[in-house]
């Protein structure tokens, strides 16, 4: 058989096999999984629909996270469950990607024989040859390479949103964060030339998206493996020439790269977003040390005075540990000074947990779960205090919100729209009676009637409600208009949403 072939349907003839990605982990995963979902749309096989919850697809893909505890339970706990579907559909396929399977390799065979594919993080575009290989030999294909294949942005895409895209810029890091499995399950870091990055984004914007997220383990070291410094800042400052493109974002920068040149391309560039995630982990230096994070508690300050200086309503957010082997109580309180001075608009917070394969997980001095829980509940209460107080000076101003597609729990009880604000904040608001209702994509603008530590509220009176109707609008209308086989006006002759990761030369007569 060749490996080219659509993945066949053995019990139903004719109609193409459904297939499902179930995602874990960081927001790098999810974007592999869109490249997962291209990838399949590309060999044959059709998205299971969304409003099919109950049904399990004829082929799973587990895109798997090895860097939060218990997600090998979790990934072993949802094989147990299809183990039972599988034996009652003949032909259906499971397959286990992302860092876990990079890591545990044939562990998961082992664990799980039932499974058909086991591919690993850099291998992904494999995984439809790996699909018709098990099925063709009727054995499990375990598939793990050590260094990357094919840069993931060169594979076929399905984006989940039609209005905002992600763009990975690098892959894998050259740190050695001692709590961290990514540089032994990613490799060493790898950088996109910035013409492919741009064309990208630009075959991004002719499909319709004003957002993008530029993406990376260690994005603001871009540059590193073709030696130019200052590459971060010059791309940032070569979006703002993209037309179209009306919303820059980047994930994560490390504060030990975080140089001057990029704070100024943030503050220039027209389209870059006023926000910053940028991870502090701890507000200990030595627990930094221990860590083997290079920078201290007062460069990270620093930049953030900085930032705030260039970009007054800068948002900035953070990831923090609490309970790294050896933390003290006065490590700890170091942090929570850290964070009281910092005034994150919000955090993720994370306690401490062993990570096999890493050097912090073989450290003496692991604290006991009850000092950490208790520790974590201290730094939880006081960034929400923070939280809370940063957004009650939102109250009132005026912001522009782009619609998204899904609305939080919130939303959904009280019947608002949900969206983002500029500086990434949550938004739910109302549109007044008689306005026209925006669609996801679209921008509205509007006042901050009301404020919560997570999210903000606006409830404007028609005279207040500006909505502008975007491309990224349009683009959403016609991607529900193909969803159900009516071409909107306008629409793309191309079917569905997949696009290819790098754009085809369009030739201009
Ligand atoms: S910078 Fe540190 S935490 Fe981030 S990916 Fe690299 S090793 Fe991991």
């Amino acid at each position: 058989m060749s490996e080219q072939q659509p993945i066949s349907s053995p019990q139903s003839e004719g109609l193409p096999r459904t297939y499902e990605v179930r995602t874990f982990g960081c927001q790098m995963n999810v974007h592999d999984s869109e490249r997962l979902s291209g990838l399949l749309e590309d060999a044959g096989l059709a998205r299971k629909p969304e409003d099919l919850t109950e049904e399990v697809a004829d082929v799973v893909v587990f895109n798997t996270c090895a860097v939060r505890e218990n997600a090998d339970n979790k990934l072993y706990g949802n094989l147990g469950i299809l183990k039972g579907v599988k034996e009652s559909r003949p032909g259906m396929q499971i397959a286990v990607g992302g860092c876990l399977a990079q890591k545990d390799r044939d562990t998961i065979l082992k664990k799980a024989p039932w499974v058909d594919v086991v591919f690993g993080t850099h291998n992904i575009g494999s995984l439809p040859a790996l699909l018709n290989r098990s099925q063709h030999n009727k054995k499990a294909e375990l598939e793990i390479l050590e260094s990357l294949e094919v840069f993931p942005s060169t594979l076929p895409t399905r984006r989940e949103s039609v209005y905002a895209g992600w763009v990975s810029i690098s892959v894998g890091c050259n740190n050695t964060c001692t709590f961290c499995i990514v540089p032994s399950l990613r490799g060493k870091e790898r950088d996109r030339r910035p013409g492919e990055i741009l064309a990208e984004i630009q075959a991004l914007v002719d499909d319709g998206a004003i957002e993008v997220t530029l993406l990376g383990q260690n994005v603001n070291s871009y540059g590193v493996e073709f030696g130019d410094r200052l590459a971060f800042g010059k791309l940032l400052r070569a979006c703002g020439e993209i037309e179209g493109l009306e919303r820059v974002r980047f994930t994560s920068p490390h504060p030990a790269a975080f140089t001057d040149d990029v704070i100024e391309a943030m503050a220039e560039t027209s389209n870059v977003m006023p926000q910053l995630h940028m991870p502090l982990q701890s507000g200990s230096d030595r627990v930094l040390k221990q860590m083997r994070r290079s920078y201290r508690s007062k460069k990270f300050l620093g930049i953030l005075d900085k930032v705030r200086e260039r970009i007054p309503h800068a948002a900035i957010t953070t990831d923090i540990i609490v309970g790294f082997p050896g933390e003290t109580e006065e490590d700890f309180q170091a942090t929570l000074d850290v964070v009281e001075a910092s005034r994150f608009a919000s955090a993720f917070t994370f306690q401490y947990s062993q990570r096999p394969g890493t050097p912090a997980a073989t450290m003496d001095e692991q604290l006991p779960k009850a000092v950490v829980q208790e520790r974590y509940e201290r730094l939880t209460a006081l960034q929400d205090r923070i939280a809370k107080e940063e957004n009650a000076k939102q109250l009132g101003r005026t912001v522009e919100v782009m619609v998204t597609e899904h609305a939080g729990r919130k939303a959904e009880t009280t019947h608002r729209l949900s969206g983002r604000s500029q500086d990434q904040r949550l938004v739910h608001f109302s549109v007044p009676e008689g306005a026209q209702t925006p669609r996801p994509g679209d921008l509205v603008t509007l006042p901050i009637t009301e404020v919560a530590a997570f999210h903000l509220v606006s409830d404007p009176t028609a005279e207040q409600y500006q909505l502008r109707r975007s491309r990224a609008g349009d683009a959403w209308d016609r991607s529900q208009a193909d969803s159900c086989g009516v071409p909107a006006p306008g629409a793309s002759s191309e079917p569905g949403r997949t696009n290819l990761g790098m754009p085809t030369l369009k030739v201009r007569s």
